[in-house]
């Protein structure tokens, strides 16, 4: 890059020199011109394939920052938030909801049946489909702009419903129990179906500014081990605790 800017710098200096010459008196000889105004396009020729590989090299930078940042906030399994965003993010909803006089907050902990005992039967990439599988299935089962799903780590996943009452948080919750059985992944080892089911726990309540995600999350695990605890496939519903 340089040399082409110090080439430049020389054509220009000689056009500049011959000009001051012709001023003087001096003869402007036509072939001159033409070996300058050759020069000249050839440099521009170099300049704009320089322009066009930095445009590219910018264009894929672009791309990647966005790749690296996609990557920064979702899980590499399954597609679906992780754990650091739905923490980041639980707790920006928490901050908005508690400004407002209503703002009601559900949340559900999701826990696949048995899953060890799937890897055991079935092989750990097995066990990584059936995670994604089951996955996809939260999308599907949540409607609003503002609900989301993370991967809470290895089988546990977590879905966030801002604004919503416990009513609505049965039906999510329900919602999910049927569309996972529905996928119908085989799991002989299951004791309490023949198919890969999921457990829940969830927990609503008024939004405070004391409040911290971890106290809605804790909560929904307190309920998750009661539907664990009573058979599995299953939801409880335990209310925030004032
Ligand atoms: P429970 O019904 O009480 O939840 O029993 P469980 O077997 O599902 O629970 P446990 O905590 O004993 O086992 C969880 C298993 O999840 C063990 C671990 O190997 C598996 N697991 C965690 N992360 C992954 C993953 O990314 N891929 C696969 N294939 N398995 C995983
Ligand atoms: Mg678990
Ligand atoms: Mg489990």
């Amino acid at each position: 890059m340089t040399e082409i800017f110090q080439r430049e710098q020389e054509i220009y200096d000689t056009a500049i020199l011959h000009l001051e010459e012709r001023r003087n008196g001096g003869v402007f000889s036509l072939e001159f011109h033409e070996q300058l105004v050759s020069e000249y396009g050839n440099l521009l020729e170099e300049l704009r394939i320089l322009a066009q590989i930095s445009d590219n090299a910018i264009e894929n930078l672009n791309s990647s920052n966005v790749d690296l940042r996609d990557k920064a906030y979702l899980d590499a399994l399954t597609g679906i938030y992780n754990r650091r965003s739905m923490e980041e993010r639980l707790n920006h909803e928490i901050s908005s909801l508690s400004r407002s006089e209503t703002g009601l907050l559900s949340v559900l902990m999701m826990d696949i049946d048995f899953f060890k005992l799937f890897n055991d039967t079935y092989g750990h990439g097995a066990g990584d489909e059936c995670l994604k599988s089951v996955a996809g299935t939260f999308n599907k089962s949540i409607t609003r702009i503002d609900d989301f799903a993370a991967r809470y780590g290895g089988e546990e996943f977590v879905i966030v419903l801002p604004n919503t009452n416990e009513r609505g948080a049965q039906k999510i919750a329900h919602r999910i129990i049927e569309n996972v059985c529905n996928l119908n992944i085989p799991h002989e080892k299951n004791a309490v179906a023949p198919h890969v089911t999921i457990s829940i726990g969830s927990t609503t309540g008024r939004v405070c500014h004391t409040h911290k995600g971890t106290d809605f999350t804790g909560r929904a695990d307190e309920a998750l081990y009661i539907s664990k605890k009573n058979g599995r496939n299953r939801h409880t519903h335990l209310d925030m605790k004032v």
